[in-house]
């Protein structure tokens, strides 16, 4: 299985753009699949700055700031589009489902495709070569809202997640990281890989260096939303509800709540 090199479009306040690299010729990135182009024009100036040819736009789901460059770019570049089947996207010309794979020209790169609902209802992942690409779903130490789908759907997706290989490269699409630490620094105040992490973050801001991607071993050690089994958080959240929770689905609930109630 050969590694990706993946590429950073910042767009927006927060959002990255990922160009995934399927054809390096001495380490050059010559052409490249967009991930959730929210807007067209920074994606243009990247791929011209660096002579990078695009094959494909590959959308998690239908939100403006991932989906608003997509017409631009397809038209201009005349490129296939890969999204969520079960989202009304204008342009997709290969609707994905769960279990469904693609394969990307260039180095036979080959994405498997995940139902990840519960942020939006039709949001899907694209997992493969050590990488996941969750749109918001998953970010650094935390998880997307619920727009659309419920807790228990967002709570099942993660635990999809939770499940591939720890190594995983978590590749989210927004900057969040800052935010979301000291989030779970009061839901864990004694978990010393979320200060740890919390420290590295700050650097990171002070340098203008992105925190993305993460590895999925750091987030299931950081990420509140992947430690509902954990009794420390248990208890933050029975704290915080006044209730005993019965399960790992309301435990997620009610710290998607708590979260929520910050925001
Ligand atoms: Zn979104």
């Amino acid at each position: 299985m050969n590694m990706l090199n993946v590429l950073a479009v910042p767009a927006f306040t927060d959002n990255y753009i990922w160009l995934i690299c399927n054809e390096e010729k001495d380490n050059l990135c010559r052409r490249a699949a967009i991930v959730d182009p929210g807007d067209a024009e920074p994606v243009i100036d990247a791929l011209s700055e660096l002579s990078i040819t695009p094959t494909a736009i590959l959308i998690t789901h239908h939100h403006s700031d991932h989906v608003g460059g997509v017409s631009i770019l397809a038209e201009r570049y005349s490129i296939p589009v890969y999204g969520p089947a079960r989202e009304h996207i204008a342009g997709i010309t290969h609707p994905l489902r769960d279990g469904d794979h693609i394969i990307l020209p260039g180095k036979n790169i080959k994405f498997n495709i995940m139902d990840v609902p519960g942020h939006t209802a039709g949001h899907i992942a694209y997992h493969g070569h050590g990488t996941l690409f969750c749109g918001d779903t998953l970010f650094g130490a935390g998880s997307g809202r619920l727009f659309e789908g419920t807790a228990a759907q967002m709570h099942h997706s993660l635990k999809k997640i939770a499940g591939l290989p720890k190594t995983t490269l978590v590749y989210c699409a927004h900057e969040y990281t800052l935010a979301n630490l000291r989030f779970a620094m009061r839901v864990e105040p004694d978990n010393p890989d979320i200060r740890a992490r919390m420290l590295e973050a700050e650097r990171c801001w002070a340098h203008g260096q992105a925190t993305v991607p993460s590895t999925l071993e750091l987030e299931l050690r950081t990420n509140p939303f992947l430690r509902c089994n954990v009794p420390e958080v248990i208890e933050a959240a029975e704290n915080f509800s006044g209730k005993r929770l019965a399960s790992e689905e309301q435990v997620f609930t009610v710290i998607r709540y708590w979260k929520d109630s910050l925001d």
